[in-house]
């Protein structure tokens, strides 16, 4: 899958970079060694990028509003197919990632996300720093990411931890090209060794990641378990 530049054939020196090769369809270059994209990581069009996402879900449960108690829909988006863009290194993963606290997408996404989901870029108390956050359908309450994708409970994976856990729903996007993100990966395997978050489990008796043994491989397996709805074309 091919990566877009923001630049097109204006941008008369990239016409003759080898790396790069012109899709004349839409006349826009695209990278052809997605390797090298460091090199040119002033012209993706995501600030600050850490995932290159070939295979793109958005995921849906419903969750009690924290504010008003009613039920709302929260979303996030993740992939299984996808590089990894970190300090000076690129690397594929196909391990089934949720990304937190978005920071940044393509701008048809944010549109879609903002409009579709009331999931829209804002600022958090909380953690005192911005961030795509899900709101209430009924109040406008912001749901922060914590609840969502680390306190398995009222997590996207909760359905990995309880028999009676509401199902979860995704979607795939039927992207043509790679989709550049900024946000937070998962680590899921570093939690569920933790000793420290299992000890807070047993002196505090609630179940977190490490005590429902929440890993990677097991992560792995959440599509299997959740319901597909309609493909979406941006
Ligand atoms: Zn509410």
């Amino acid at each position: 899958m091919r990566l877009l530049l923001k630049a097109n054939t204006d941008d008369l020196n990239f016409l003759a970079n080898n790396d790069l090769e012109l899709d004349t369809n839409i006349n826009k270059f695209y990278l052809k060694n997605i390797n090298n994209v460091l090199k040119f990581k002033d012209w993706i069009p995501v600030n600050d990028f850490n995932v290159l996402a070939e295979n793109l879900y958005l995921f849906e449960i419903t969750r009690t509003c924290w504010k008003c108690h009613k039920e709302t829909k929260c979303v996030c988006i993740g992939s299984n197919s996808c590089f990894i863009v970190e300090d000076s290194s690129v690397r594929h993963s196909e391990d089934l990632m949720l990304f937190s606290y978005l920071k940044g997408v393509p701008g048809k996404l944010t549109r879609y996300l903002e409009h579709n989901c009331n999931y829209k870029f804002g600022y958090s108390k909380k953690i005192n720093d911005s961030y795509f956050l899900n709101h209430c359908s009924h109040c406008g309450a912001a749901q922060g990411d914590y609840y969502l994708h680390e306190y398995p409970e009222t997590s996207f994976y909760a359905s990995l931890c309880y028999n009676n856990a509401k199902p979860l729903k995704y979607a795939q996007f039927l992207n043509k090209y790679i989709v550049p993100i900024s946000g937070r990966l998962p680590c899921y395997d570093e939690v569920c060794n933790s000793i420290s978050v299992m000890l807070t489990h047993m002196l505090s008796g609630i179940e977190n990641r490490a005590s429902l043994e929440i890993s990677q491989s097991k992560v792995n397996t959440l599509l299997s378990k959740a319901q597909k709805t309609e493909d979406i074309v941006l």
